[in-house]
C-alpha cells in the first residue's frame, strides 16, 4: 500500500472542507490580526510585548501610552499604525486608543479561551459537543510558585470537574466521540499541570516536588474516577519531565486506581529522548494492564525557545531537535509506534500540521483500523478550521479548551501567538500561500 499517496489524498479532502468551516458556527475570528503580526519582525515583536503588558495596565491612557511606546521602536509603520501614534498626542486619543486596543487584545485572547471560569465555558464547550468535537478543559495560571496558589489551582480544578460532569450529562449522544474498541471514552475531560499543583518541582530534588503534588493529584484522580471523567497530564518544559511521568506512573500504579479513572500523558516529539521515553510509557502501560488504556497524546512540544536557551545559557546540550524537519520526522515515527502499542493505549495526535495529521490517518488505516481507534487534537482557536473538516470526515476530534481570565492567560496567548507567526510553524507556511502538495511532502 502507497501510504504517501493516501497521506496526499486525505490532506487535500480534509483541505477542501477548509473554506466550508470559515462559516462554520464554532469559527470564532476571521484571523486578520494573525496575518498581520507575522508581516514584520519587529512589529511583532512590539505587539506582542504590548499584549505582554496588558492585564498591568490600570486605564486605557496607560494602555495607549504603552502601545505608543512599544510602536515607536519599529522603523516602517503601515499608515494604520501612523494614525494610532498620532492619536496618542491628546488625552481624548489616548483614550480611544486605549479603550480600542484592550478590545482587540480581548478578542483575540476569546478566540484561545473558551471562558473565564469553568461555568462560563460550558456554554462554548457543549456547542463544541454539539457540532462533534469533544473538548479537553485546561484551566489557565502558569507558574505556581506558593502552597496557596498550589492549593487554590487544585480547587479550581475539583471545581472543573464537577461543572463539567453536571453539564456533559445533559449533552446529546455522539457515537464517534463516546466509544472506541477499548470502551467508553469519558464526555468530560480535564487537562491538568503537575508545575501547578506544587511549588516545589526543582529538577535537583524531584522527589519533594512529586511528593507534595501527589498530594493534590490523588484527590483529583479520585475524583475523576468516581465522576467517570478523563484527566490527562500535560508535559511542560524538560527539566519537569522524569517527575511528571514518575508521579503519574506511581499513582495510577496504586490499588485504588486500577479501575480507574481513565488517564493520559503527553509525549514530544520535539525531544531527543523521546524515542526512549516511549518505550518507558508503553512498557509500563503493557505491565500496567489498567481497566482502561492510558491515553497517549502525541505533540511536537510547546516550549521549543525555551528549551534551546535554557541548554545554551547553561552550556548543556540542546534537549530538542534544532532542524525543524527533524521534529516532523520524528513525530512520524512515534505515531507509528503509538499505533503498535494499542491495545494497552489510546492515540492521540495533537497537531495543526496537516501532513502529520494525514500521516496518522492513512499510517492507522493502513493498520487496518477504523478511523475512530485514533483521535485527533487542536488547540481552540489555533486548529478549528482542522478540527470541522475532520470531524465532517467522521473522525474523533478534541478540541484542547483554556479556561481562566485574561491575566492567568496571557503566558498562553503569547505563546500561541508566537506558534502562530514562527516562519518554521506549518500554519505560517499555510497562510502565506505555500501550495498544499508541497506542505503534504514528507518531512
Ligand atoms: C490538543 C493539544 C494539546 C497540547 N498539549 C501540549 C502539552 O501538554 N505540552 C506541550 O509541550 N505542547 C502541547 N501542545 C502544543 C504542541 O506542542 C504545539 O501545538 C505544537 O508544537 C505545534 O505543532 P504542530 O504540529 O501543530 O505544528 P508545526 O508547525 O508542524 O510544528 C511546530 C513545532 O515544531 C517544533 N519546531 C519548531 N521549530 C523547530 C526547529 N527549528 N527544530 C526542531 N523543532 C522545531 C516545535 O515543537 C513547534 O511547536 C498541545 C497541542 C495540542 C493541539
Amino acid at each position: 500500500m502507497d501510504v504517501e499517496h493516501d497521506i496526499r489524498a486525505i490532506g487535500h479532502r480534509l483541505a477542501e472542507a477548509f473554506p466550508r468551516s470559515v462559516r462554520h458556527p464554532i469559527r470564532a475570528l476571521d484571523g486578520k490580526a494573525m496575518d498581520f503580526t507575522s508581516q514584520d519582525e519587529e512589529l511583532r515583536a512590539a505587539l506582542f510585548r504590548f499584549v505582554d503588558v496588558t492585564p498591568a495596565c490600570t486605564s486605557p491612557d496607560d494602555l495607549a501610552r504603552h502601545l505608543v511606546g512599544f510602536l515607536e521602536e519599529v522603523p516602517d509603520r503601515p499608515p494604520p499604525l501612523e494614525a494610532a501614534m498620532r492619536m496618542g498626542n491628546s488625552r481624548a486619543g489616548r483614550q480611544a486608543l486605549g479603550l480600542a486596543s484592550a478590545a482587540g487584545v480581548r478578542h483575540m485572547a476569546q478566540r484561545f479561551i473558551v471562558g473565564a471560569t469553568p461555568k462560563d465555558a460550558m456554554r462554548s464547550v457543549g456547542s463544541l459537543w454539539r457540532h462533534d468535537i469533544a473538548t479537553s478543559v485546561d484551566l489557565l495560571g502558569e507558574a505556581t510558585v506558593t502552597t496557596e496558589e498550589a492549593d487554590r489551582y487544585a480547587a479550581r480544578c475539583a471545581e472543573a470537574l464537577e461543572v463539567l460532569s453536571d453539564a456533559a450529562a445533559g449533552w446529546p449522544e455522539r457515537p464517534v466521540l463516546e466509544r472506541d474498541a477499548a470502551g467508553a471514552i469519558p464526555r468530560a475531560n480535564l487537562s491538568v499541570k503537575v508545575s501547578a499543583l506544587t511549588p516545589h518541582m526543582r529538577p535537583d530534588a524531584p522527589e519533594v516536588g512529586r511528593e507534595d503534588a501527589a498530594g493534590r493529584l490523588r484527590p483529583l484522580l479520585r475524583q475523576a474516577r468516581d465522576l467517570g471523567a478523563h484527566l490527562h497530564i500535560d508535559s511542560e518544559s524538560v527539566d519537569s519531565l522524569e517527575t511528571t511521568l514518575g508521579l503519574v506512573f506511581a499513582l495510577l500504579d496504586e490499588d485504588e486506581f486500577a479501575e480507574g479513572p481513565d488517564a493520559g500523558v503527553v509525549l514530544q516529539a520535539y525531544l531527543r529522548e523521546s524515542p526512549g521515553q516511549l518505550g518507558q510509557i508503553l512498557e509500563w502501560a503493557e505491565r500496567a494492564d489498567r481497566a482502561t488504556p492510558l491515553t497517549v497524546r502525541l505533540v511536537k512540544g510547546a516550549y521549543w525557545d525555551h528549551e534551546v536557551v535554557e541548554a545554551r545559557q547553561h552550556g548543556w546540550s540542546v534537549p530538542v531537535f534544532e532542524e525543524k524537519a527533524d521534529s516532523d520526522r520524528n513525530f512520524e515515527v512515534l505515531t507509528a509506534r503509538l499505533l503498535e502499542g494499542r491495545p494497552h493505549v489510546r492515540v492521540a495526535i495533537a497537531s495543526h500540521n496537516l501532513r502529520s495529521v494525514a500521516h496518522a490517518i492513512a499510517r492507522n488505516r493502513a493498520t487496518g483500523a477504523a478511523d475512530t481507534e485514533i483521535e485527533l487534537q487542536v488547540l481552540r482557536g489555533l486548529g478549528d478550521d482542522l478540527a470541522v473538516a475532520l470531524a465532517e470526515h467522521g473522525m474523533r476530534v478534541r478540541a484542547y479548551s483554556p479556561v481562566g481570565d485574561l491575566v492567568a492567560g496571557m503566558a498562553y496567548l503569547v505563546r500561541r501567538l508566537l506558534e502562530n507567526t514562527a516562519n518554521e510553524s506549518f500554519l505560517h507556511e499555510r497562510a502565506s500561500g505555500a501550495e498544499l502538495d508541497a506542505l503534504l511532502a514528507a518531512p
